[in-house]
Formats: structure tokens, C-alpha cells, sequence
């Protein structure tokens, strides 16, 4: 333990050495929040805290994951097994199945996935006859999601007229009415959804303080790492369970809030010392992951930020190369360039795929990487795209499976009633719904007493039905018996499904397979992990848990070298040699959505400050200047946040970029508050009348963005406006092209050169600014 101990800083020994009491640790990115975590656990363990009285809650599994590991480093696997560790979702679904019949639920209840949960939602919407332009089931379902975070109940929505008032002023007067049917609907079917996980587990330890006693007593020291995005509903939670013993550390940094969107409240982490007596506070400023230049340059930007505790945050490492800005005429050429660079770097400085990371603002940027990634071989590997559960062919069989455990789970039932298609058809299906909605049941219980009940179907769509309850049925018995890889296999053949994929013999429809012999290959691990555990226990149900809560993030086993490309998002947390932040334009990054106000572009700017201190020891910033959005190929300009950093901290791979390239006036954006969308425009390339010229050429086709005199050591154009231009030269300007020097004039810094342009005519340029290679 104490090997481990002495690893750590002064800074990060207090925090390890207070046994009790309530504490925070705010410090900046890579100031090893997260080792302290690890190493405190392990701590409290050697002075004999029994790890069962001990939670931790992370942001990912993933990162439980390798907390859990390394706490095994230090004290043993065994005594590291029995700590309670995981995400909020993950721990409190566990908890929630052994409390689940106190609130109504079945303890085999199921988790709906996104997918299920705007599928129902479109259902409803459908049902009750509305417009699925204006009730777009994705948007319903995270209003939703917000009132579920924020504990508004139905009851709760319906009893606050300011919220029904907001809904039915943007056109959606039906919301509470969506609402209610879906918690219904939902319960109904056994069914709790993400939000129901941290909703339900609220309400439990609310309406049930014998509950409460006992989970307070149970952890007596809880831990919560990234702590800055916690919404209110996992506030309460961490407030309820701590209470008693008032054992609690979390650890963040406010300048990575980054899920504001969701709910997360950064408030939560600014109010901490008042909610509870005595609050240590403590401050890691020693950043071990970066370059002295990233760490510098992050600072220069996170500054700019008004909303923000201050902190110091230095590092020892050495100054390191500079972050290279790369720009490219097209989002093609961009991905071309990243993989270009980790091709020479992976030969020039033998790295490995697995160092190099590239993250954007949004997935659909991911394609262009892809196709340039592929065509020099490198393997990469998508985050966060439509995970491996997800895919139809799993999603099916799972969804049999979830028949097994939970008949009443109608997202389930809806989806494989008919596929592979045995003559259910969707007018039989919604019969049994209407008739389910009227009886209160789910549709399986319509179904197996479809004999007593009149819905006017032929006989032979009778039996039909019934055989499908039988064979459900006949599953559920081998589910009694079998471990899970028997059940799933036998289902897999008894339903039809493997004959059906075998009718595709296209390569799509092989991958199909192969993707179900994987998922079988992961149940069987999975199995043989549990019997390592604590004995086979009820495999098939845990099994269901986990896919349910698993991100795509948690498949990564690491074992094969490629290179990871994600949302800055879900990068959090995480540490590469080499980052590439790409798409560094502005209406993107920033994202154009978030320019309403000052708030929301401080939420963009601490997700660039995430991005860039992600990076150890290089990192990029590429944008283009035109890039396909929303089907249509658009102009883009370079992102203000590459004009936050310093020029010195910055190496232009063209050196002419430096200082951007077109007119942007300079708007203080401090000016304005909370500005309006109307304004920010302002910031864009300004066409129509310019307001003012040089010469005969408009300011608008200048860099003028530095009016402040080229210095000597400014790349580019430096010389160029010094002496070795001379009349007859031949030069090529950023956007008039090729053509000739005609005349020179005045002096220095007033310096203009008259030239003849293949396209365009004779134009007079101030050379300081004016963008010219010679050729
Ligand atoms: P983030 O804010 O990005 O989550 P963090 O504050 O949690 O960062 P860690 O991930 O814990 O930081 O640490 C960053 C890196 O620095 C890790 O590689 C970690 O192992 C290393 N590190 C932390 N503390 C020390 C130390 N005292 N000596 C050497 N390396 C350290
Ligand atoms: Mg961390």
C-alpha cells in the first residue's frame, strides 16, 4: 500500500489520508482525480473499511472497470470483487431488482433501451392520432427524460401549470397526456427506461426509509468520480445515501461539464460545501498527462470562460512539440491528412494504432476519417455509434431472450411476434394492444387467453397466436434448466431466425450470422465469469442487465491495436499520445445549435478544453473549408477557438493560415450577455457593402483579423513585404489564383503590389495582409 501511496504527490496524499468526513476535490484535467479515487479506496480498505460498505460511482463502465483492476493490483482480486462499483445506471439496477416488487415492478423487469423507448413513444403518438412532424418522437422522448431527471413526476407535470403552459407554447398541448400513457405503458410491460433507474431508485429510498436505513448503512464511504456532471436526480440520490455516515468524496472539474444537455447541473458541483458540514476541499494543480504546451494552451482557452472556479494548473513535463493546425479545402482532403500523419508518425516514432485518438463534435464526421483511415489500412475502431447490441440481428434474438425472462416486455413482443414472419400480422397486433390498453394487461396475458376473448380473429390466426405463447413458454422451461448458451441457441433455431438469415447469402447477410455466433461466444464468456464469481447465478437475466446498460464503450476489450475515434463526449476521462480534435470550424465546433447564449458556448468551450487536454504529447486541430452538412455541400470557416489560443502555442502546418483567412469583425463577445443568434451572425464572413477598403480590394478578401503589424518572426508573408517581391513575379493568392506582380508601392508595412490576375483583372493588395506564395 504504501508503494502505491509514495506514487502520489503531497496534493494527492491529503485527500487519500482523510479517512471520514464529507470532501471535494476540484483540479483541473489530468491532475490524477481519478488515481486518487483508486488509490483512497484501496486505502481505506488496508485500514480495514470492508469493501461492501464501499461505492464508487464512475462515468462509464468502462472506467469501473479499470478502477476495479487496479484496485486488484494493489489488494487483492477477492476483496476488490465485493466493492459496489459501476455507473449510476449499472448500481442502482442492481439495487432496483432486489427492491423492485416494493414499487410494483417485477423483480425480472426490463431495461427499454433508447431504441425501445422512442419506438413506444411513436407507437403512443400514433395511437393517439397526432402529428409526428410536431411530435417528433426523439424530441418527446427527451423532454421526457429531462421531467424524469429532474424527478417531475406525471402527477408532479400535471400539478405545474408553468410547464404545461411551456409545452402547449411549443405547439405539444398533448405532452403530459404522451407522458402519462408511456409511464403506463412502461409499467405495464415490466419495463423501467435509463431514467426510470435513477427515478425509481429516488422514489424508493424516498417512500421507504426502512430501504433508505439500510443502504445508508450499507455505504458507509461512497465515491463519485467526474462528479461536474451529475444531474438532479443523481444528486439526490448521492445526498440520501450519504446522510448518515457523511463519508462522501467526489472529485471534478467544472471546467468539464460537458452534459449540460442532458440534465447534468454544474451547480451540483459549485454547491457541494454547502450541502453538507465540514467540507474539506482540496486541489490537485500538477497535471502528469500533458505537454507543458497543451497544458498552457488549455489553460489560455478555459480562461476565457466566465462562469468557472479559479485553478492552477501546471505541469513538470516537458514543453513538448506545439499543436499543429491543419487546414484542408475539403472534409476528404481533412480525413486524408489525419491518416497521412498517423502513418508517418507510426513509422517515424514507432507508435502504435491504439495512440492515437480522433475525436469531433458530432458522429457524422466519423465517415470521412473512415474512408481515409481504410485506404492506408490503419484499423480504427467507431465509439459510440450504434452499438454491437443494437444491431437487428442481435437486437432480435435478444429480444426473444427478454420474452423469456419478462412475457409482459412489449417492445419485445412487438418486435418478434412476426419475425421471422409466421402470419401475425399488424392489424392482429394491434387488435391485441387496443385490447391489452383496454384490460390494463400486457399483450402476452391478452394472448394466452385469446380463446375467452372476442377480437373477431380467424381461427387460424388463433392458433397461431397460441403457438407463439407456447413456444415462448417452452423456452422459459429451458431457461429452468439450461445455462444461457443452451436457451439462446435453442432459440435461435426453434424461432426460425438462423433459417431466415441463411436466405441472405450476400456478404451482409453472412456478416449477420457471424454477428450472432459472436453475441452466442459472449454469452458463454459471460456465463463463465459468473461461475468464476459466485457460482452460476441466474446467468440469463444478468446477462440482459448488462447489455442493456453496456455502451459501446464497454466492449473495448483493448486487445487489438487500433486507432479510437469518438464524440468529444465520450472521450472524457480518457488520455492519448496523440489527439486529433478535427472539424474545427465554426457552426460545428462550436456547434451552431449552442450560440444562443453565453452559457451554452461556455459549455462548448469547456468540451474543447476536454478535447484538447486529452491529449499527452501532441496535439492537432484541423478544420475545412467546406464540408457536406445536412446534404449539401456548405462553406465553412475556421472555429473561434482555434483563435483563443496563443500563436505560440500553435504551429501552422501552411504557415499562411496563421490568423485565419477572411474578414471576421472582432466582436467581443462579453459585450452582448447572453446574445442572440442575430448577433453572432455578425461573425461570419461579412458580404454585400464592406465596410471599408484598401486600395482597390475590398477588406472582406483580406486577413484583417490582426490589424497589429506582422512582427519579424511571423511565418508566411513576413519577407514578402520586406524586399523580395519584385515586379514580374509570379504569385498565387489564397483565393484570386495565379497571377503577376505589375507594381510596387510605399513601404513596409504600406507596402501594395498591383497584380494582373489570370481571372479577375488587375487588383491593388496591401502586402501585409494580402496572402501570396511565389511561384
Ligand atoms: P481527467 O480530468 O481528464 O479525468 P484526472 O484528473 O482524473 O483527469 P488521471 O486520469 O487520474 O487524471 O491522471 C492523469 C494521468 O496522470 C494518468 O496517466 C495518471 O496515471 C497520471 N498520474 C496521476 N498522478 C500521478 C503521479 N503522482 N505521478 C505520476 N503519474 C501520475
Ligand atoms: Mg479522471
Amino acid at each position: 500500500m504504501q508503494q502505491y501511496i509514495s506514487q502520489l504527490n503531497e496534493a494527492q496524499q491529503a485527500p487519500v489520508f482523510q479517512k471520514d468526513g464529507p470532501m471535494i476535490i476540484i483540479a483541473g484535467a489530468g491532475s490524477g482525480k481519478t488515481r486518487v479515487l483508486t488509490v483512497r479506496i484501496s486505502y481505506l480498505m488496508s485500514l480495514g473499511v470492508d469493501a461492501f460498505n464501499i461505492l464508487a460511482l464512475t462515468f462509464t463502465n468502462k472506467a469501473a472497470r479499470e478502477m476495479k483492476k487496479r484496485i486488484s493490483d494493489i489488494v487483492g482480486t477477492n476483496e476488490a470483487k465485493n466493492l459496489w462499483m459501476g455507473t449510476f445506471h449499472s448500481v442502482f439496477a442492481k439495487i432496483l431488482r432486489i427492491e423492485a416488487e416494493k414499487l410494483g415492478y417485477p423483480s425480472n423487469f426490463t431495461i427499454y433501451d433508447t431504441q425501445d423507448s422512442v419506438r413506444l413513444i411513436s407507437a403512443i403518438i400514433k395511437e393517439m392520432q397526432l402529428d409526428k412532424d410536431i411530435y417528433k418522437p426523439k424530441q418527446v422522448y427527451s423532454r421526457i427524460s429531462s421531467y424524469k431527471n429532474s424527478l417531475i413526476t406525471v402527477k408532479a407535470y400535471f400539478n405545474n401549470p408553468e410547464l404545461m403552459e411551456a409545452d402547449a407554447m411549443s405547439k405539444k398541448p398533448r405532452m403530459g397526456e404522451i407522458y402519462q400513457n408511456y409511464v403506463e405503458r412502461c409499467f405495464k410491460s415490466g419495463a423501467m427506461d435509463f431514467d426510470d433507474l435513477l427515478l425509481k431508485t429516488n422514489e424508493l429510498l424516498n417512500r421507504f426509509p426502512d430501504v433508505l436505513a439500510k443502504y445508508q448503512d450499507r455505504f458507509r464511504y461512497i465515491l463519485v468520480d467526474e462528479y461536474q456532471d451529475t444531474n438532479h436526480s443523481q444528486y439526490l440520490i448521492v445526498r440520501a445515501l450519504s446522510d448518515r455516515f457523511q463519508n462522501i468524496c467526489v472529485v471534478g472539474d467544472d471546467a468539464q461539464s460537458i452534459y449540460a444537455f442532458r440534465g447534468a447541473n454544474i451547480n451540483n458541483i459549485l454547491n457541494f460545501q454547502k450541502d453538507y458540514d465540514n467540507v474539506k476541499t482540496y486541489r490537485l494543480e500538477q497535471n502528469y498527462r500533458s505537454t507543458k504546451n497543451i497544458v498552457e494552451a488549455a489553460n489560455s482557452i478555459i480562461d476565457k470562460n466566465k462562469t468557472k472556479l479559479d485553478k492552477i494548473v501546471w505541469t513538470a513535463n516537458d514543453f513538448g512539440p506545439k499543436i499543429k493546425v491543419h487546414r484542408s479545402v475539403t472534409d476528404g482532403e481533412e480525413g486524408r491528412f489525419v491518416a497521412g500523419e498517423i502513418f508517418e508518425q507510426k513509422m517515424r516514432n514507432q507508435m502504435m494504432n491504439g495512440q492515437f485518438a480522433i475525436l469531433y463534435r458530432t458522429n457524422a464526421q466519423s465517415r470521412a476519417m473512415e474512408d481515409a483511415l481504410r485506404k492506408r489500412d490503419i484499423p480504427y475502431r467507431i465509439y459510440g455509434g450504434l452499438s454491437f447490441y443494437q444491431r437487428k440481428e442481435i437486437k432480435d434474438v435478444l429480444c426473444y431472450l427478454r420474452l423469456v425472462i419478462n412475457p409482459k416486455d412489449e417492445e419485445a413482443l412487438v418486435r418478434v411476434i412476426n419475425y421471422p414472419a409466421r402470419g401475425i400480422g399488424d392489424t392482429t397486433v394491434e387488435k391485441l394492444t387496443v385490447a391489452a390498453n383496454h384490460y390494463k394487461r400486457s399483450i402476452f396475458e391478452v394472448m394466452e387467453h385469446i380463446d375467452k376473448i372476442d377480437l373477431k380473429l380467424n381461427s387460424g390466426t388463433k392458433q397461431k397466436i397460441e403457438d407463439f405463447v407456447t413456444m415462448i413458454k417452452s423456452f422459459q422451461v429451458i431457461n429452468e434448466q439450461q445455462d444461457a448458451f443452451v436457451l439462446t441457441e435453442h432459440v435461435c433455431k426453434k424461432t426460425g431466425l438462423i433459417q431466415e438469415l441463411k436466405k441472405d447469402a450476400t456478404p451482409e447477410g453472412i456478416a449477420r450470422i457471424e454477428n450472432i455466433e459472436t453475441l452466442m461466444g459472449g454469452i458463454k464468456d459471460f456465463i463463465e465469469g459468473q461461475r468464476e464469481i459466485d457460482g452460476a447465478r441466474g446467468a440469463l437475466s444478468e446477462f440482459l442487465e448488462d447489455v442493456a446498460l453496456a455502451t459501446d464503450l464497454d466492449n473495448d476489450t483493448g486487445d487489438d491495436d487500433r486507432v479510437a475515434l469518438m464524440t468529444i463526449h465520450l472521450a472524457k476521462g480518457l488520455e492519448f499520445p496523440y489527439v486529433f480534435v478535427v472539424g474545427m470550424e465554426e457552426d460545428l465546433f462550436p456547434s451552431a445549435m449552442s450560440m444562443n447564449t453565453r452559457s451554452e458556448l461556455e459549455e462548448e468551450r469547456r468540451l474543447f478544453y476536454v478535447a484538447l487536454t486529452r491529449a499527452e504529447h501532441q496535439a492537432y486541430l484541423t478544420y475545412a473549408q467546406s464540408r457536406y452538412r445536412w446534404g449539401k455541400l456548405t462553406d465553412a470557416e475556421p472555429s473561434r477557438f482555434i483563435e483563443e489560443i496563443k500563436d505560440e502555442y500553435l504551429e501552422y502546418i501552411n504557415p499562411m493560415d496563421r490568423g485565419g483567412y477572411q474578414y471576421k469583425p472582432s466582436i467581443d463577445l462579453d459585450i452582448f450577455g447572453d446574445i442572440d443568434k442575430s448577433k453572432l451572425r455578425l461573425a461570419k464572413p461579412v458580404t454585400g457593402t464592406p465596410p471599408k477598403t484598401y486600395g482597390e480590394e475590398p477588406l472582406s478578401s483580406l486577413n484583417i483579423r490582426k490589424l497589429k503589424p506582422v512582427s519579424s518572426q511571423a511565418p508566411g508573408n513576413t519577407n514578402l513585404f520586406d524586399s523580395k517581391l519584385t515586379v514580374g513575379n509570379t504569385v498565387m493568392h489564397e483565393r484570386f489564383g495565379k497571377g503577376e506582380i505589375v507594381n510596387l508601392e510605399g513601404i513596409g508595412a504600406d507596402r501594395k503590389a498591383e497584380i494582373k490576375f489570370e481571372v479577375g483583372g488587375i487588383k491593388k493588395l496591401l502586402l501585409r495582409f494580402a496572402k501570396l506564395d511565389v511561384i
